[in-house]
């Protein structure tokens, strides 16, 4: 198959990628020509476990291309996949449709044959049927389909996810549509991943869905770690109990600083517009999106509390400054607020990221956070330890040499890293969440 993807960034590069890995003919589209120009010196524009070696061999076999320009890679194709952002439209939380639509309409300007045009950014109930629309409008040839299949791969796991997928979900109103995607996900079906046929709409809403409950879960296990720490739980135990139950399973059910990243905060917000629109209430959902913004807008004041109610003056080492561990996304991050609040209260922050330091930067305040270039330089005569993100190289610490290095013994431990005994022994007064 001969595949176009429009997008070349987390889920586009990874999605090119892994389709040429597949055996299909792929070009990657981006409108941003640093981007390419570094996909062409074979540098990574995101940081993603396995991806450079992965882009690397496709393009040495002649199956992967990179172009700013749509019109030349478009001749002999036969499926485009749109793949830019949907970020939460400035104010009222919609998906801001803006980049897909814009892609749509150059798409529909440049074709000279009909294609499947697939979304594979997550988009609202609808979108399909708009799309459909701006084709016709904008003159694109007779016969083109119009399929949605949303993307599950998870930051820092993207390339195993996708090619060990636990289904794929293809919403296609058409047989064309259906046949091309089913041609070109063959390989994954040989590997028996479940190949779901649904309605363009249902795929649209699937995805949503998904990131809906996800976040469910992750906002309930952390209401469940406030009544853990209140009433003398231990809510890893707790999580643990629960999630061996196969009906509920193990998880998304980790208590922490609440979830960040570039879907669940857009996707729940998104999913909320659409059902208010549709005039259905979602107060489950809604709940979920509360109960995380209170979470993270309340780390700063946990910090606070075990410093005696006051950071002013405070050196506090934040480590861990991307959503989660093994990427480079900056997206919603838990420690946005929190940095930002500390500073805001008088504290001096000193950080450190393995790879995000960079793409934190700007969410950062200007002045009072320091950037180290290790996790000891960052620790250097703090007064607390806060733990953001759980990198793997954050969780062996030596806990005697963490605490002889710092001037105070507060270890926050956001994400439960480490266990109470060796952190006491240690002689830190430990901060774990709901234990
Ligand atoms: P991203 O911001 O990393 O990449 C989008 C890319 O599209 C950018 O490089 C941008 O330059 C490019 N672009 C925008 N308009 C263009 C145009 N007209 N022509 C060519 N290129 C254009 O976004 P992402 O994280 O890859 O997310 C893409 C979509 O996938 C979103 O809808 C997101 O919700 C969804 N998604 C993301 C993830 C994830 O983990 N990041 C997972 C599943 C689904």
């Amino acid at each position: 198959m001969k595949i176009v993807v429009i997008g070349t960034g987390y889920v586009g590069l990874v999605s090119g990628a892994c389709f040429a890995d597949f055996g299909h003919h792929v070009t990657c589209v981006d409108k941003d020509p640093k981007k390419i120009e570094m996909l062409e010196r074979n540098e990574m524009p995101i940081w993603e476990p396995g991806l450079d070696s992965l882009v690397e061999s496709n393009v040495r076999k002649g199956r992967l291309e990179f172009t700013t320009r749509l019109s030349p890679a478009l001749p002999d194709a036969d499926a485009v996949f749109i793949a830019v952002g949907t970020p939460s439209r400035r104010g009222d939380g919609h998906a801001d449709l803006t980049y897909v639509f814009n892609a749509v309409r150059e798409l529909a300007q440049k074709l000279e044959h009909p294609v499947v045009v697939v979304t594979k950014s997550t988009v609202p109930v609808g979108t399909g049927d708009e799309i459909a629309k701006i084709l016709k409008e904008e003159g694109a040839p007779e016969g083109c389909s119009v399929a949605s299949n949303p993307e599950f791969l998870r930051e820092g796991a993207a390339i195993a996810d996708f090619k060990h997928p636990d289904r794929i979900l293809i919403g296609a109103n058409d047989d064309k549509a259906r046949e091309v995607l089913r041609e070109i996900y063959r390989p994954l079906f040989l590997n028996k991943a479940p190949m779901l046929f649904v309605s363009r709409r249902t795929a649209e809403l699937t995805k949503y869905a998904a990131n809906a409950f996800l976040a469910t879960k992750i906002s309930f296990i952390n209401e469940m770690a406030d009544l853990c720490e209140a009433v003398g739980a231990d809510v890893q135990d707790v999580a643990r109990g629960i999630g061996l139950d196969n009906r509920i399973g193990p998880k998304f059910l980790h208590a922490g600083p609440g979830y960040g990243g570039s879907c669940f905060p857009k996707d729940t917000l998104a999913l909320l517009r659409t059902a208010e629109e549709a005039g259905v209430e979602n107060q489950i959902v809604n709940a979920v999106v509360k109960v995380n913004d209170d979470r993270k807008n309340g780390m700063a004041a946990r910090v606070e509390k075990a410093m005696g109610g006051s950071v002013s003056g405070k050196t506090v080492a934040v480590l861990g400054l991307t959503f989660k561990p093994n990427t480079d996304d900056m997206r919603d991050a838990p420690s946005i607020p929190l940095v930002n609040m500390l500073v805001e209260k008088g504290a001096k922050v000193q950080a450190y990221d393995p790879v995000g330091m960079e793409m934190a930067k700007p969410h950062m305040p200007e002045d009072g956070v320091t950037y180290a270039d290790g996790e000891m330089t960052a620790i250097n005569g703090a007064d607390a330890l806060v733990i953001v993100t759980e990198w793997d190289e954050f969780r062996a610490l030596d806990l005697d040499a963490v605490k002889a290095a710092m001037k105070g013994d507060k270890l926050l431990d956001l994400r439960n890293i480490y266990e109470r005994d060796e952190a006491e022994r240690a002689g830190f007064d430990y901060r774990p969440i709901g234990r």
